[in-house]
């Protein structure tokens, strides 16, 4: 079982990974400590989780060398538009008090501004030139999405970060991305977004299938979906604020599951998106200014 992936720029990250969204700022060093701790190298962020700085604290704490690291960060669509991305680079560069960010993309589409998202999406390229990030891509971007960047711009993205989880597969938007050399990278990759409005009747972690593969391998319900994530080759970035469950999440490498138990949950999806509906994406509703600082 790898525990790197290449990008089809040849950077390595790791499968596994580390999420803060939702993650308070003030707790935000802490928890990517804790990350560290138990061997997350891989962190991922965004600018408008308003979390950077303490992601760039907890680096500068850890001690750990800078290339052991891979950071990776969002830009909020409030900075789209070829000269506001570059500016966001400099914010979110300063907030991780790092130079370089490994892994730059786009937060989401702007599918009623397209042209906007393309000159964003040319900043990135543009850094990428200059060194200032070591990999471009974007988010939440569908088939689409995805054909009007490739005719639009010149280097395609190492990654694409979906909403992916037991619940909702995605497949034809991973057989794209896998055709085109675009990675997919999931988000609430246990399915977090199942449970975030306290129904927990709806939620993978109680779901009878999963557990009962848990149980089978004497693992959690979260270790059977990481794994699950990990063997279908997609690169997951779980979050928690709780230190036994940030271990836990990572203790995924001494099990395998077999291709009886991976078609059994992939069968569990529901072609149900938790998240906003990417085509409805505007600046209007979800615009909101990225402070400096
Ligand atoms: P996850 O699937 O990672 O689930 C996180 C939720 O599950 C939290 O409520 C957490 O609570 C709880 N949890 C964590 N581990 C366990 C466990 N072992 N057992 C039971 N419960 C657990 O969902 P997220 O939505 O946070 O997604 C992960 C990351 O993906 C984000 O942090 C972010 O980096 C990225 N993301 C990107 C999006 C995008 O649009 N690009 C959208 C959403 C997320 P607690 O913290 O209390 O442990």
């Amino acid at each position: 079982m790898t525990t790197h992936l290449t990008l089809n720029n040849g950077v390595v990250m790791p499968a596994l990974g580390f999420g803060v969204f939702q993650t308070p700022p003030a707790e935000t060093a802490e928890a990517v400590a804790s990350a560290f701790d138990v061997g997350y190298r891989l962190i991922d962020t965004a600018a408008a989780y308003g979390n950077e700085r303490g992601v760039g604290d907890a680096l500068g704490a850890s001690g750990l060398p800078r290339d052991e690291v891979f950071l990776e960060t969002k830009v909020w669509i409030s900075d789209y538009g070829y000269d506001q991305t570059l500016h966001a680079w400099e914010k979110s560069v300063r907030k991780l008090q790092g130079e370089v960010i490994d892994l730059f993309i786009l937060h989401q589409a702007l599918p009623g501004d397209f042209d906007r998202t393309i000159a964003a999406y040319r900043a990135l390229e543009t850094l990428l030139d200059e060194g200032k990030v070591r990999a471009i891509g974007v988010s939440n971007f569908m088939v689409p999405h995805l054909e009007r960047l490739l005719t639009e711009t010149t280097i395609v993205p190492a990654v694409n970060q979906i909403e992916v989880h037991p619940y909702f597969t995605q497949k034809a938007l991973q057989r794209f991305g896998t055709e085109h050399g675009i990675l997919t990278q999931a988000w609430s990759p246990i399915g977090g977004i199942t449970s975030y409005r306290g129904d927990d009747s709806r939620s993978t972690f109680n779901d009878p299938t999963i557990l009962a593969i848990a149980e089978a391998h004497g693992k959690t319900a979260a270790q059977v979906m990481l794994r699950w994530h990990l063997q279908n080759g997609v690169q997951a970035i779980p979050k928690s604020v709780k230190p036994a469950r940030i271990a836990e999440n990572f203790d995924v490498f001494d099990f395998a599951l077999n291709a009886e138990e991976i078609g059994r949950i992939d069968a569990l999806d529901t072609g149900v998106r938790g998240g906003p509906e990417p085509e409805a994406i505007t600046l209007e509703t979800f615009g909101r200014e990225i402070p400096e600082d």
